[in-house]
C-alpha cells in the first residue's frame, strides 16, 4: 500500500480554554510556516466573529503547517455538543487527532464529548498536555483521569497506547518528559509525525472528493472544504456532482486552492489524502460527492445537524 509520507491530516479536539489555539499559533510560528512580514496577531483561528458578521457558519478553521518535509493539515473542530454533525464530519476527513488537555483542570465535559467522537471513529489520539508551565500543574494525575477517561468511553487497545507530550504553548516550550521542556514545539511535531498516519496514496482510482464544509466568497460564490479520498483533480476538469437527492449535476472545476498556513493558495491539481477548497458551481452543500463524469460513484451520507443548513 502506497502512502502519502509527505501529508497528516489531524484534528485538534479540547475543552475550551484548554489552548488549541495557542498551540496552533505556537505551531505556526515555530515552523516557519509565517513569513517575516506576517504577524500572528489574530489568534490563528478565532475568526467566527467575522463569518457571523457574514451571514455564514463555518465553525471549523483549518490550518497548513510546513514542517521539514511535511505538510501537516489541522481542523479545528468545535468542542460544543451542537456540532456533533460537524465535529463528526471533521474525524471523517482526517487520520488522527491532537487531544489538548490543561494540566491542572484535567479532564472537562467538551474534552469527554469530541474525544468520544475520535475514538468512535476509531482515530488514534497523540495527547498534549499543555499549560505544564502553571504552578498548579498536575501532569501525572491528569494523565490518569485522561487514561480512565479513554477506558470509560471504550477506547480499543491500540487507542489506550496513546503517546503523550508535554507542552506550554504560552511560553512555546514541549517535551516527552513534564519535567523536560524544550523550547521549541519539536517534541509536538515529532510526536505528531510518528504516531498519525500518513494518508494512502491511492491516486491512480477515479476522483471521490466529499465537501465537509461550505465557506462562501464574494467573488467565487460557495467554496467546498473537503479531502480528496481517492483519485485526483484539476482546474479545468469536468466532474460529477452527487447530490444527496440522487440527482447528478456536471460542472467545470474553476479554481482550487491549498492551504499554507491560515491562507488560501490557488494550486492547479490535488490528489489523494489533500485537503482542498474548490469552486466553481454555486449549488454545492455539504456531504455532496465530487467525482468523475464517466464514474460516478457518491460517498456515504454525512449528518448535518446544525446552522449551515440555514445557507441552503
Ligand atoms: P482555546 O479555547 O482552546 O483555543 O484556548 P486558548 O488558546 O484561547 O487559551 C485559553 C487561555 O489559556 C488563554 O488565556 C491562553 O493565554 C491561556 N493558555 C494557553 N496555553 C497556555 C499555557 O501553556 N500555559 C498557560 N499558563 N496558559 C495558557
Amino acid at each position: 500500500m502506497q502512502l502519502r509520507e509527505d501529508i497528516r491530516n489531524i484534528a485538534i479536539i479540547a475543552h475550551v480554554d484548554h489552548g488549541k489555539t495557542t498551540l496552533v499559533d505556537q505551531l505556526l510560528r515555530y515552523s516557519g510556516t509565517f513569513r517575516d512580514n506576517e504577524h500572528v496577531d489574530d489568534r490563528a483561528m478565532d475568526s467566527n466573529d467575522l463569518e457571523r458578521e457574514r451571514g455564514i457558519t463555518i465553525l471549523a478553521k483549518n490550518t497548513a503547517i510546513e514542517y521539514k518535509d511535511t505538510h501537516i493539515n489541522i481542523m479545528d473542530t468545535p468542542g460544543h455538543a451542537d456540532f456533533g454533525g460537524e465535529v463528526e464530519r471533521i474525524m471523517k476527513m482526517v487520520d488522527g487527532v491532537l487531544l489538548v488537555v490543561d494540566a491542572y483542570e484535567g479532564c472537562m465535559p467538551q474534552t469527554r464529548f469530541v474525544l468520544k467522537k475520535a475514538l468512535e471513529q476509531k482515530l488514534n489520539p497523540v495527547v498534549v498536555l499543555n499549560k505544564i508551565d502553571r504552578p498548579s500543574a498536575r501532569p501525572q494525575q491528569v494523565i490518569d483521569e485522561v487514561l480512565d477517561l479513554f477506558i470509560e468511553l471504550g477506547a480499543d487497545d491500540s487507542q489506550l497506547e496513546f503517546p503523550v507530550v508535554y507542552a506550554s504553548a504560552l511560553n512555546g516550550t514541549s517535551g516527552n518528559e513534564p519535567d523536560e521542556q524544550e523550547e521549541s514545539m519539536e517534541a509536538v511535531f515529532e510526536t505528531i509525525i510518528e504516531n498519525i498516519p500518513a494518508p494512502v496514496d491511492n491516486s491512480e482510482d477515479p476522483l471521490q472528493f466529499q465537501i465537509t464544509l461550505l465557506d462562501y466568497n464574494e467573488y467565487l460564490g460557495r467554496v467546498g472544504i473537503g479531502r480528496i479520498f481517492r483519485g485526483s483533480i484539476k482546474v479545468g476538469q469536468q466532474v460529477s456532482l452527487m447530490k444527496k437527492d440522487g440527482s447528478v449535476k456536471n460542472f467545470r472545476i474553476s479554481k482550487l486552492f491549498g492551504f499554507i498556513g491560515l491562507k488560501r493558495i490557488e494550486i492547479q491539481e490535488a490528489k489523494a489524502g489533500d485537503i482542498i477548497a474548490l469552486a466553481g458551481l454555486e449549488d454545492i452543500n455539504v456531504g455532496e460527492t465530487v467525482c468523475p463524469t464517466d464514474h460516478p460513484e457518491a460517498l456515504p451520507i454525512l449528518r448535518i445537524d446544525e446552522p449551515t443548513l440555514q445557507m441552503t
